[in-house]
């Protein structure tokens, strides 16, 4: 992409609304627009990190056996009246009325539409298991937005939900999702620490809230640090294996973690001052087995190996892809601006040309452009002719892990400097192993 051509609206000043630095950055670097109190556009800095964000979920969804759907965000109010949550939802819900006087709403969550989905055309248990997920945006009314895509109401999520014919089915469905979690954030440069969250009344261990630690986060946190050095399971491991999933979870389940809604004063305790770790924390997942709530007021049954009916055991599993875009700023920033953790990025590469017009300079920004795009990577070429000083504080604020810059004195040596965003190494070298360097990274 030519940053003559790229839709890139940077603002000068900060605007003083943004509490936050994640939101002060996405406003500046132009990647969101508010549109009223917690509905956002995304702009095309800012779509390219969520498309990231949301296919590496989709990848490690998939991997773990997850069917991708997409469900309306629209619904009708009857199908919740079924599970009775259209009058307990409270002000959150968005109430619609169509032409026809039917009442509708803009959905904040999806177990009832996928519970109707799922007794439509599963009737045996031999169907099971069964995860759908779908990304899709949601809206709730919250009441009080706040740092922008961090808590907005209307907010892209991930939900999932699993279908199992009895709990040791569900807990198995569970364990898959939790693994997945671990590698989606890893993935992503996040260290996300699973904490046991409110089971509510179906009581049991399996609701787990996953947590970024990040001064400006909303919940107040205590953890084990030994979670600071755990790392998440390769690609190449077997959803498929029961035992190997829950030996997983075990591991990241043992040290102590809690939310401050969950804390054990006692069991905190006996962590040993030296490896406590009190801090604030970010939500950017949870998930959550629900039992036969749903299966139940819904009529969601399938046929057992037994011969009898048997309503299905249920779990629901969020990621909020929006917010993460914000938490992963959070993580990852400095004075100068956004630092991309590689993957992530919205290119991988930033070529700058310093002197736009030089026969020389165009000549080889155009190569290495062409062969670098070429090699599948992602480059954002700066061929305008704002000031050099301008020129590298945008690329700076946007934040791509690799600049290559090219200047004349530079290229009349038949060479381009190299800067690393994200340990601020800067490096000379040839045209040529420019090339062969950021193609093979
Ligand atoms: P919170 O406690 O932050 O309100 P929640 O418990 O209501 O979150 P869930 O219903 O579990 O959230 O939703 C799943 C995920 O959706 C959350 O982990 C979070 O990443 C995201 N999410 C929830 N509410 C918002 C929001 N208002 N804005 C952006 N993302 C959100
Ligand atoms: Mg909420």
């Amino acid at each position: 992409m030519r940053l003559s051509q790229f839709f890139l609206p940077l603002l000068k000043e900060t605007p003083k609304e943004a509490e936050i630095v994640s939101h002060r950055l996405m406003l500046r670097s132009g990647m969101v627009r508010q549109q009223s109190a917690g509905i956002y556009s995304w702009l095309p800095l800012g779509k390219r990190v969520l498309d990231k964000v949301c296919n590496i979920i989709r990848e490690e969804q998939n991997r773990a056996g997850a069917n991708e759907i997409l469900m309306p965000t629209i619904q009708s109010a009857d199908l919740w009246r079924e599970s009775g949550r259209y009058e307990d939802y409270g002000k959150e819900m968005l109430r619609i009325e169509d032409r026809h006087k039917r009442e509708m709403l803009f959905g904040p969550t999806n177990e009832e539409m996928v519970t109707e989905i799922f007794r439509s055309y599963v009737n045996s248990y031999k169907a099971l298991p069964l995860n759908l997920y779908h990304i899709q945006w949601k809206f709730r009314d919250e009441v009080r937005p706040r740092f922008g895509v961090m808590r907005s109401r209307e907010f892209l999520m991930k939900d999932a939900y699993s279908f199992d014919l009895d709990e040791a089915g569900a807990r198995a469905s569970y364990n898959r999702m939790f693994v997945s979690y671990l590698r989606t954030f890893e993935r992503m440069g996040l260290k996300a620490i699973p904490m046991r969250a409110d089971t509510g009344p179906i009581g049991g261990d399996l609701s787990h809230e996953f947590i970024i630690l990040a001064d400006t986060g909303e919940s107040q946190v205590f953890c084990d640090k030994s979670y600071l050095e755990m790392t998440a399971p390769s690609a190449d491991l077997n959803y498929r294996d029961d035992a190997a999933m829950a030996a997983i979870v075990q591991d990241f389940t043992t040290p102590y973690a809690a939310t401050d809604e969950m804390h054990d004063e006692d069991a905190w305790n006996k962590v040993g001052s030296s490896s406590q770790l009190s801090a604030r924390g970010i939500e950017v997942g949870h998930i959550f087995y629900f039992g036969t709530k749903y299966s139940e007021a819904m009529k969601a049954k399938v046929m057992g190996p037994d011969g009898k009916e048997h309503f299905v055991h249920s779990g629901s599993y969020g990621i909020g892809p929006s917010r993460l875009v914000a938490a992963i700023i959070e993580a990852s920033h400095d004075d100068d601006g956004i630092r991309w953790p590689k993957g992530i990025a919205p290119f991988d590469i930033g070529l700058v040309n310093m002197k736009p017009g030089d026969a020389a300079v165009d000549a080889a920004c155009e190569k290495i452009y062409a062969a670098l795009e070429g090699a599948g990577k992602e480059v954002l070429y700066d061929e305008t002719d704002n000031r050099a000083g301008a020129k590298f504080a945008t690329m700076d604020l946007i934040g791509l892990p690799m600049q290559i810059i090219a200047g004349p004195r530079s290229i009349a040596e038949g060479q381009v400097e190299l800067k690393n965003r994200l340990d601020g190494s800067r490096v000379t070298v040839t045209i040529d192993e420019a090339i062969n360097q950021l193609s093979a990274s």
